[in-house]
């Protein structure tokens, strides 16, 4: 059964008297720092020297030293630079790790594929909220917060998952949901669900759908429309309400063809890859090679984008938003009348 936690399950105590260093500032780094800081908790910002990041940080009313001063000051060291970036960082801060300790995490990557071996004598945990930084912000300011996940990889004190809870509650975590899970499920899950789906295989799919309907000889901004543009209506209806709440709002025509048809397009071929792609998050192969593209300076990578980038859907997509562009000036003029 799965462990999920709301507000009251979380014991602040765990957190509230602890010194909490936050390295990075970036999407994460300054949704954490300033939701903690904003709990009551004393949380140090950890950047390099020359980060473009250092004064908004102070600017923001937080404290900002280097990563491996705030480290040593710190009970909890939370890592939030890239996780490319991290296993450098961590070696960089490791000096200042004291016995009982906690490593902090938001994904588990470099933990489960090894490329962070902390010593024996701290905690290892996870905070993950399940969203990007500017909505775990903005959720936590509007006195709501996000779904997050928790995870204990190593217990030296004992106390790791109060202490984890008590974490993800001073960010926002339990006032939406708080689900236990580990190191291992995390990462697993979340690269297969980006290669799979949301990232690799919808746009993939997009890109056959668009290119299927222009090969026809149908126009161009037509097929963005159909291909692209509406895609967001329909995840919208399924966030809301689930398959069932997305079938209920389209078209009895739009429902028998899609159920009809949908197992046709994405047929027990495209199973069978996912299930390739999922053995190659398992076994470590798809870890090796990314980081071993990252060592190489991404060469593979800067090619895969560029073809991407130079998809006609591209070219044809970006005139077509241009239109729209008036829906985000009426937005902003309504933000803008908020006084600062
Ligand atoms: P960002 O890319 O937004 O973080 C960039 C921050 O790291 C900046 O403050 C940057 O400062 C700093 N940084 C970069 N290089 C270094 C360095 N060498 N030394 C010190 N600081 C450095 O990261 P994210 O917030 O996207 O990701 C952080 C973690 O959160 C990752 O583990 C990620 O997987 C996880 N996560 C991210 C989510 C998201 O939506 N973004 C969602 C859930 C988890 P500067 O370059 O100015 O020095
Ligand atoms: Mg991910
Ligand atoms: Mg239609």
């Amino acid at each position: 059964t799965t462990n999920i936690y709301y507000g009251d399950d979380a014991d602040a105590s765990h957190i509230e008297d602890k010194t909490v260093a936050v390295l990075g500032y970036g999407s994460q780094g300054h949704a954490h720092a300033l939701n903690l800081h904003d709990s009551g908790i004393d949380v140090v910002v950890g950047l390099r020297e020359d980060s473009s990041s250092w004064s908004q940080a102070e600017k923001d009313g937080l404290r900002v030293t280097t990563p491996d001063d705030a480290t040593a000051e710190a009970d909890v060291i939370m890592f939030l630079v890239p996780d490319t970036i991290q296993p450098a960082v961590f070696e960089a801060v490791l000096d200042g790790l004291e016995e009982g300790n906690t490593v902090m995490f938001a994904h588990g990557f470099n933990i489960h594929y090894n490329q962070i071996q902390p010593p024996e004598y701290v905690d290892v945990t996870m905070a993950a909220p399940k969203g990007p930084g500017h909505i775990v912000r903005r959720d936590y300011e509007n006195g709501g917060g996000t779904p997050a996940l928790i995870a204990v990889e190593q217990n030296y004190t004992g106390e790791a998952k109060d202490e984890a809870l008590a974490y993800a509650q001073a960010i926002g975590g339990t006032r939406a949901g708080v689900i236990e899970t580990t190191f291992q499920e995390e990462v697993e899950t979340d690269l297969f669900g980006e290669q799979a789906v949301l990232c690799g295989g919808v746009t993939s799919l997009v890109k056959h759908g668009y290119e299927t309907l222009v090969d026809a000889g149908y126009s161009p901004e037509m097929a963005y429309f159909e291909c692209l543009n509406e895609l967001k209506l329909i995840v919208d209806l399924m966030y809301e309400g689930g398959l069932g709440g997305m079938w209920h709002s389209v078209s009895y025509t739009a429902e028998y063809g899609g159920l009809s048809r949908g197992d046709r397009i994405v047929d027990e071929g495209v199973r069978e890859n996912m299930e390739d792609t999922l053995e190659e998050i398992q076994n470590g192969e798809f870890a090796r090679e990314w980081i071993n593209e990252n060592q190489a300076g991404r060469p593979a990578y800067s090619q895969l984008k560029q073809r991407d980038e130079q998809h006609e859907i591209e070219a044809v997509g970006a005139p077509l938003r241009d239109l729209f562009e008036w829906e985000d000036d009426v937005n902003e003029t309504e933000q803008t009348e908020v006084p600062a």
